[in-house]
């Protein structure tokens, strides 16, 4: 049995979009949902466009200038809420959110 790769995939340098990944995102997404950390948005606008180096709001691996990010700005928030996420996390939380309302 093989389990080393639950682990290992944030290191590789080479996103690897696979089930067991989305998995792990939506499981990830929803513990920080319940934790308050991430908030579930329902009116928003998307940026997408490339990254600028800062942290993702779901797994906190920097997203490089060579990746997309999207980012989400809160529209019915009075925080002024921004969230950057890859492509994968970005996806997670969504689907979690749909699932928490
Ligand atoms: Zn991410």
């Amino acid at each position: 049995m093989q389990l080393r790769n639950a682990r290992d995939w944030k290191l590789e340098a080479e996103p690897m979009p696979s089930d067991r990944i989305e998995l792990d995102l939506r499981q990830r997404a929803r513990e920080r949902i319940r934790e308050g950390r991430l908030s579930c948005i329902t009116h928003y606008r998307t940026w997408g466009g490339r990254g600028s180096n800062e942290p993702c709001a779901l797994c906190d691996v920097v997203i490089g200038r060579d990746e997309v990010e999207y980012e989400i700005e809160a529209l019915d928030a009075t925080s002024g809420c921004l969230y950057r996420f890859h492509f994968l996390c970005h996806d997670a939380w969504q689907y979690e959110c749909a699932q928490a309302i």
